[in-house]
């Protein structure tokens, strides 16, 4: 039985002038699973994640959400609807704490601008707590208890990576896009990074949408696996089929 698809990119594509950054690309995210998004550099993976966080529009096709189109929605609506983001280069805030970094994504309603909008929000005291038990739950679950009350800029970066994926769950993501949560990161953080996301993908039932340079953990952690290159899909299926692809394989060497 096939599962069915929370995201559904039919067609789609995207040009920048006389760039075609996307190419009628169509694939499916199914619930529960995690989907791994690879291709080489300029394949178009950012210009997908920003299509999906209405940051760009499309010119043909369609993204339905839960059999919802896109089209219609606002950037700011999206985080609303069920979306969450990470993005390629942390955007903490260093002086505040772990804790309080973590809290103000369940202010997020918008993935561009939403820090600032964030901090001029009301203070609503019972929400407040609300927030503040939601976040030293996701603390606790990210294993960020012991530095939970020092300031975000102190900490190692793999360890801020985390920070970051707490705040994005505070937005309570059905689905989570996660732009190449591995760089920079070292083998062991990498190790650990692909156990956090099997987690949520598991024990949080958050479904995952993972774009990623390093191929050991992106096709250690996905439940499928779709490659692009030049802006159109090169392959789709469970990370086995997709490495074995004579298309991925040329592209990664270089061939088109
Ligand atoms: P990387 O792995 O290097 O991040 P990518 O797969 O994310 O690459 P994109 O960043 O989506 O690839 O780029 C796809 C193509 O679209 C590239 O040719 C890029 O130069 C072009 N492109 C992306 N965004 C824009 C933009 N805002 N204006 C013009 N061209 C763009």
């Amino acid at each position: 039985e096939p599962a069915s698809a929370l995201l559904a990119v039919h067609d789609v594509s995207v040009r920048f002038g006389n760039i075609v950054a996307l190419d009628g690309i169509s694939f499916e995210a199914p619930a529960g699973y995690v989907t791994g998004l690879i291709g080489p550099n300029g394949a178009g993976k950012t210009t997908l994640f920003n299509c999906l966080s209405r940051l760009y529009a499309w010119q043909t096709g369609d993204i339905e959400f839960n059999g919802r189109s896109l089209l219609p929605l606002p950037p700011h609506r999206i985080a609303g609807l069920g979306i969450g983001r990470t993005f390629q280069n942390l955007a903490l805030f260093d002086s505040m704490t772990v804790l309080e970094n973590v809290k103000i994504g369940g202010h997020c309603t918008s993935t561009s601008g939403f820090l600032s909008n964030a901090l001029r929000l009301p203070y609503v005291r019972r929400e407040e707590l609300d927030a503040g038990r939601k976040a030293s739950e996701l603390i606790g679950f990210l294993e960020l208890d012991a530095v939970a009350h020092l300031p975000a800029g102190q900490l190692p970066f793999g360890t801020r990576k985390r920070v970051e994926l707490a705040r994005a769950l505070m937005g309570d993501p059905q689905l989570l896009l996660l732009d190449e949560p591995a760089a920079g990161l070292n083998h062991e953080e990498v190790d650990a990074l692909g156990r956090i996301i099997l987690s949520i993908r598991t024990d949080l039932g958050v479904s995952i949408l993972l774009v990623e340079h390093h191929m050991g953990l992106v096709m250690g952690v996905s439940d499928k696996v779709v490659a692009l290159n030049f802006g159109r899909k090169l392959a789709e299926g469970t990370p086995k089929e997709v490495q074995q692809h004579p298309d991925v394989i040329s592209a990664y060497l270089g061939g088109r």
